[in-house]
């Protein structure tokens, strides 16, 4: 195939509808009022659920495989709990409660990479929103809860410009 050895920088992800995005957003205004740092860009609001890295185009269809394997209803995440990691700085939104839903969604998709020799993160998956970067963080304030509605799952291409990295989803995976 022509050009299969070029990478993209790759990450699937949960992409917020309208709705969602501008809620999350609002959760972004607030926490940053409270904890500082550079807010993300409202398009660029998601949830990573498996990273890849740069990755070479011929293994896109190898990919695409991974995520039509995975058979997951869709459900609703609520998001109601800020966090902060100190050792990277970021202030983030979560879950209190993670849906079963999306624990088998993360561990599905995770087992068919793993299976087709993708390096996964070994670390215990944290359903987050990145928020606010470069954070000082502080007591931490309560946030309205956001209901997403999650129907469908994405594979994101990063491209990193000089303003930060932009993300476009490249394929799409209804949920049930
Ligand atoms: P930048 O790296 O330019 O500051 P970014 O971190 O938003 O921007 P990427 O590095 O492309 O962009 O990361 C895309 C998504 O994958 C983000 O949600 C990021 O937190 C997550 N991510 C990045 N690296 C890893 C990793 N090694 N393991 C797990 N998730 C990662
Ligand atoms: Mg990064």
């Amino acid at each position: 195939m022509e050009n299969s050895n070029k990478s993209l920088r790759l990450f699937f992800a949960l992409w917020p509808d309208d709705a969602t995005r501008d809620a999350l957003n609002r959760t972004g205004k607030w926490l940053h009022q409270h904890w500082g740092g550079r807010r993300m860009r409202a398009d660029t609001l998601h949830i990573t659920l498996a990273f890849l890295g740069s990755t070479p185009i011929g293994q896109l269809d190898t990919l695409t495989a991974c995520a039509d394997a995975v058979r997951t209803d869709a459900y609703e995440l609520i998001l109601d709990q800020a966090g902060y990691w100190r050792h990277n700085r970021i202030g983030w939104l979560g879950a209190s409660q993670t849906p079963p839903q999306h624990l088998e969604l993360v561990g599905a998709l995770n087992t068919a990479l793993q299976a087709a020799g993708f390096p996964i993160d070994p670390r215990p998956h944290v359903p987050h929103v990145t928020l606010l970067r470069k954070s000082q963080g502080g007591e931490v304030p309560a946030c309205a809860p956001v209901h997403w509605p999650v129907s469908e799952f994405v594979l994101v291409q990063s491209v990193t410009e000089s303003d930060g990295a932009h993300y476009e989803a490249i394929r799409r995976w209804p949920l049930a």
